[in-house]
């Protein structure tokens, strides 16, 4: 079983500040998700979105 202690945060949000682009992975040791103003759209694009987010 995976050692949740170690989990690495894979995304591609190029925008972001905390985006290593380098390694596609977070440099946050945890981030917050949150659904969106839109969720139950049914589109899994519309239903969850990372609030740890802050522009470059
Ligand atoms: S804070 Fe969220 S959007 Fe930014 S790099 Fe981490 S996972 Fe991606």
């Amino acid at each position: 079983m995976p050692d949740k202690n170690h989990q690495s945060i894979h995304c591609s949000v190029k925008s972001c500040r905390h985006l290593k682009q380098e390694q596609g992975l977070c440099g946050l040791e945890s981030v917050q998700i949150a659904p969106t103003p839109m969720a139950y759209s049914g589109d899994p694009a519309d239903e969850s979105m990372c609030q740890s987010y802050h522009c470059k």
